[in-house]
């Protein structure tokens, strides 16, 4: 098994609070959350970043959208907004060098949040 710890988390080695999961996505609660609502989206299968992403795999993408779409109405936050990020690399600060989407929301968030 990967040691990455989003890979670890979808094989279930490592607990998290699921709250959404399909075939190709799960999201969950980030532990360390900056808004009332911050979840984190990712696809099951191990791609490094948005930079990994080919015509081959990038069909998850649209999964996690679809599933963060999913979340935020499962969250109660569909209608009052919410924002979708990914960061990719050093200057955008990615800590996870698997790829996964920031949702956050169920607060007004002005220019920045992340
Ligand atoms: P990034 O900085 O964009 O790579 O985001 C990584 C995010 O993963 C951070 O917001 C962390 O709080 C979150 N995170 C790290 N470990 C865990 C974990 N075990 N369960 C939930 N979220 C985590
Ligand atoms: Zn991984």
């Amino acid at each position: 098994m990967s040691g990455c710890i989003f890979c670890r988390i979808i094989g279930g080695d490592i607990p998290s609070d699921t709250i959404y999961e399909n075939e190709t996505v799960k999201v969950f609660k980030d532990i360390s959350p900056v808004a009332p609502v911050h979840l984190i989206i990712v696809p099951k299968i191990h791609i490094d970043s948005i930079e990994s992403l080919n015509e081959q795999n990038a069909g998850v993408v649209a999964d996690c959208m679809l599933a963060a779409k999913k979340a935020a109405e499962i969250s109660g936050i569909d209608k009052s907004g919410y924002r979708v990020i990914s960061n990719v690399g050093e200057d955008a600060g990615q800590s996870v060098e698997h790829l996964h989407f920031h949702l956050v929301g169920g607060i007004p968030m002005g220019e920045r949040i992340l």
